[in-house]
């Protein structure tokens, strides 16, 4: 257990944020807000408790013993736009304002409002947190976890803005479980996220199959020799 002065120092070391951030435990215990006084963290911790009933109620339960530290950052160290330490208990993201300015153009969900955009952002890390609790059998699971994130991330939003993402796709499209891999997902993460949408719209029960997925009933990674 840290106390909150080492916590706040261990934050500073990590990058990005100002000395006078401050923690505060959320309504619901799972969640510990790290942030300067500029953003509301109250208001961080209701979109996180609504992402986390919304992820549940898809099977990506996060335990209620765990305590997820949630850190706003003034700036992000790397150019993505929310960091999950695996094992760690951590998220990093950026504040809403940091988030709009660091946000791509052409981006397949560049039509997306501000707010639903950063809870999207921040259920796509919170669904990372719950598979990281899950047993991977394989080095990496990166790409159960990336589809599971992807595509909760998407699920967060509005439907019309769902709509309009999907407006620009081929939803009807046959993917493999094979085309989604990490080489697609580094090399353009815009197009994986895309794929595991579709993918996972021709399911007959999206639900149903991302619990699979979290349980490692269906698996999408492989050994790598
Ligand atoms: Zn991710």
């Amino acid at each position: 257990m840290l106390k909150p002065l080492e916590s706040i120092l261990i934050a500073i070391l990590l990058g990005g944020l100002p000395a006078n951030a401050q923690s505060v435990v959320c309504p619901d215990p799972r969640f510990v807000i790290l942030s300067d006084d500029g953003t509301p963290a109250h208001r961080v911790c209701r979109i996180a408790q609504e992402a986390a009933e919304r992820l549940a109620a898809c099977n990506v339960p996060l335990s209620d013993t765990r305590r997820i530290r949630i850190e706003l950052m003034p700036e992000m160290l790397e150019a993505c736009l929310g960091l999950y330490h695996c094992g760690k208990d951590l998220i990093q993201i950026p504040t809403p304002d940091t988030m709009q300015s660091m946000r791509a153009a052409d981006s397949s969900l560049s039509h997306v409002p501000p707010e639903p955009f950063f809870r999207g952002i921040l259920t796509h890390e919170l669904a990372h947190a719950a598979f990281d609790a899950q047993p991977c059998p394989f080095e990496s699971c990166i790409t159960a976890s990336e589809y599971i994130a992807y595509t909760m991330q998407i699920m967060s939003l509005p439907a019309a803005d769902i709509a309009t993402f999907e407006s620009g796709l081929k939803m009807h499209k046959k993917i493999s479980r094979d085309a989604l891999n990490p080489i697609t997902l580094y090399m353009n993460p815009d197009i994986f996220l895309s794929l595991a949408w579709i993918h996972l719209h021709q399911r007959s029960d999206p639900c149903a199959y991302i619990g699979d997925v979290m349980q490692g009933r269906i698996r999408m990674d492989y050994e790598r020799h």
